[in-house]
């Protein structure tokens, strides 16, 4: 993994005012890398963000983020794709553990995903702050032991 990174965020609605939290205070680093998001979660991080540019002196270009659909509406899914075609590095995914959601299923699968592939993910705003403070989020990280060998030549009788 390269210093700047494929980053997802995605948080259910009850959770959208932690993440949002999370985003505001740590602004500067992950404003870096390059965000992916489900869709309305992506709009309100990109508000954050433009709220965030238009109160600073000078002229920063912003990375675009990259919205998906709404989760509900495929958006958890397309990410599950972008992750098997190795296009995330990281996943800050604030499920919510106290609402059933109509795409539960979606839910599971990308995070099924997210542990197949070996993707570096947080899923409160601990987990999170851990992980944006590890030296590998704006540094170089080898990921190892996922090219699936064994899998693929496994023996069907
Ligand atoms: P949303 O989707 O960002 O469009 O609200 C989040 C989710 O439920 O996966």
């Amino acid at each position: 993994m390269k210093p700047i990174k494929n980053i997802a965020v995605v948080a259910h609605d009850n959770c959208k005012h932690d993440l949002l939290e999370f985003v505001e205070s740590n602004f500067e680093v992950l404003s870096h890398h390059h965000l992916t998001a489900t869709g309305t979660t992506g709009g309100l991080v990109e508000k954050l963000f433009k709220e965030r540019m238009a109160g600073m002196a000078g002229n920063r270009d912003l990375k675009p983020i990259r919205k998906l659909k709404s989760g509900p509406l495929g958006g958890d899914q397309q990410l599950g794709a972008l992750i098997s075609e190795g296009e995330v590095d990281v996943l800050i995914f604030f499920w919510d553990p106290m609402q059933p959601q109509p795409h539960d299923v979606d839910v599971k699968a990308l995070l099924r995903l997210a542990v197949l592939y070996n993707i570096p993910t947080a899923s409160n705003r601990s987990s999170a702050e851990f992980l944006i403070s590890s030296p590998f989020f704006n540094g170089e990280f080898h990921k190892r032991g996922n090219d699936f060998a064994d899998y693929l030549q496994r023996e069907l009788k």
